[in-house]
């Protein structure tokens, strides 16, 4: 049985699996945001001048959906104030200047191996160390995967890494499988099931046969070979793949049952319980053709973008545009200071050649963009309705439905800004749906 979706296109994927992992040195300052996840942001819990050790919370909200963040080097807090994040935006931080001892906290130790088998015990931990989506979603695991106890009868954890460049998962896969495969088993065990599906696409055969060399059945573990595809990795279409389930538009995978859980946040649930560490580093993948020497680099979270840039020899090329994720769904950051957080697996820097721009491009007619939508939308229509700000109509084509995967722009031989179009549009719709929602509220208050 073929374990794909419908549509979706085949870039040059430009991996390197076998460029050995480096560790990237740890800046002298880290740069840590108060906002790594989705949902209400941390308040910071240091103030200028306290020593911190490596691990520490550095800041924390009560709130439901959220996630602490901790420091990533031991050292003298410099600074409490707005930094530039790399989705955008001055967001509070707290900047630590490095003393380069790695002092660690000792707050947070291993799982007993009784805790090890008790879902509170492992769902607490998760949280506690700050778990979220890597994969780039940022959502905090714990709650994701306690929302979904009772009604999710499959855990999927996604190995697909489709997007180009990218190959931080592969190298994880690799290199700890038996503790990958341990904490696949704590966010099943977590989430009270059975059995866990890991989706991994076969152009990483390597990693599963390393995989399956180490039993992963004894763990609970099925592991699905999928066919190689962009947009794989997309939850829905992992979905689609290991369970032939469909999504439907502007659901999410537990509307059928479904958690999709990324393999570095299983390594990171792997680390929380086992080894009593939060989430401080990750692997990243430093790519594109403006650097002299790309690398997969395991990186502490708050390391600016320029000093990683310095690390793999500086640039031979002026970059056009820094990429953070791969290049098809990625988002541009503005700005060489902003650092790397929990969800960075990718800062790719871009000269020209990547980023090749038409100047007002014309569309053919060709439908090539309709072939490749996993969301079977049709992007040539919701173009052109998006070019005349016909709402009506945008909402007739389901433009909200579309998750930004890139492939009916990458399929479009006009060059057509596809993909940017419809993320401009789904925020239009947003901002129109909120002042009807202000002014209906108004209205209300002056019956
Ligand atoms: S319309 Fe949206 S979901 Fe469909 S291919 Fe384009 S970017 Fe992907
Ligand atoms: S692929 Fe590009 S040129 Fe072809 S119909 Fe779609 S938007 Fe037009």
């Amino acid at each position: 049985m073929s374990h794909t979706f419908k549509g979706g296109v085949h870039p040059s994927y430009m991996k390197a699996p076998d460029v050995p992992m480096t560790v990237i040195a740890p800046p002298p300052q880290v740069i840590i945001p108060m906002a790594q996840h989705i949902g209400a942001p941390c308040i910071p819990t240091v103030k200028v001048g306290d020593y911190v050790t490596m691990g520490q919370v550095v800041g924390e909200n009560p709130a439901p959906v959220s996630a602490p963040v901790h420091a990533s080097v031991s050292g003298k807090v410099v600074a409490v104030e707005p930094r530039h994040h790399p989705l955008g935006d001055m967001i509070m931080s707290v900047v630590i200047e490095n003393d380069y001892q790695d002092s660690p906290c000792t707050d947070m130790k291993p799982l007993t191996p009784e805790q090890l088998k008790d879902p509170d015990a492992i769902l607490h931990r998760i949280r506690e160390a700050g778990v979220v989506g890597m994969g780039g979603a940022m959502f905090p695991t714990a709650f994701k995967i306690r929302g979904g106890i009772g009604k999710v009868d499959k855990l999927i954890i996604n190995g697909a890494e489709c997007e180009p460049y990218l190959n931080g998962d592969h190298l994880t896969m690799k290199r700890y499988p038996e503790q990958l495969l341990k904490g696949i088993e704590l966010v099943r065990i977590a989430s009270g099931l059975d059995k866990a599906y890991y989706g991994i696409e076969t152009n990483k055969m390597d990693a599963i046969r390393i995989l399956r060399s180490h039993y992963p059945e004894n763990y609970g573990i099925e592991i699905v070979e999928e066919d190689v595809k962009y947009p794989q990795g997309a939850e829905k279409m992992q979905v689609k793949a290991v369970t032939g389930r469909e999504v439907k538009p502007g659901g999410l995978p537990s509307g059928v049952g479904c958690n999709v859980v990324s393999t570095r946040t299983a390594y990171a649930v792997y680390q929380a319980c086992y080894e009593g560490k939060p989430v401080i580093e990750r692997i990243v993948t430093v790519a594109g053709s403006a650097l002299k020497a790309p690398v997969n680099g395991l990186t502490r979270v708050g390391t600016p973008f320029g000093y990683l840039a310095e690390q793999c020899g500086g640039f031979v090329k002026t970059p056009r545009k820094i990429v953070l994720g791969g290049p098809m769904m990625g988002i541009c950051a503005t700005s060489f200071d902003a650092p790397t957080i929990k969800g960075t697996a990718g800062v790719l820097f871009f000269t020209e050649e990547e980023d090749r721009d038409v100047e007002k491009p014309s569309c053919i007619r060709c439908g090539k963009c309709i072939t490749v939508c996993p969301m079977n939308l049709e992007p040539v229509f919701m173009y052109m309705y998006y070019s005349k700000g016909d709402y009506e109509n945008m909402a007739k084509y389901h433009i909200t439905d579309c998750f930004e995967c890139g492939s009916c722009s990458f399929n479009c031989p006009a060059r057509m800004p596809l993909t940017h179009a419809f993320k401009t549009a789904k925020l239009m719709f947003q901002a129109k749906s909120m002042k009807e929602k202000a002014a209906a509220e108004a209205k209300e208050a002056r019956k």
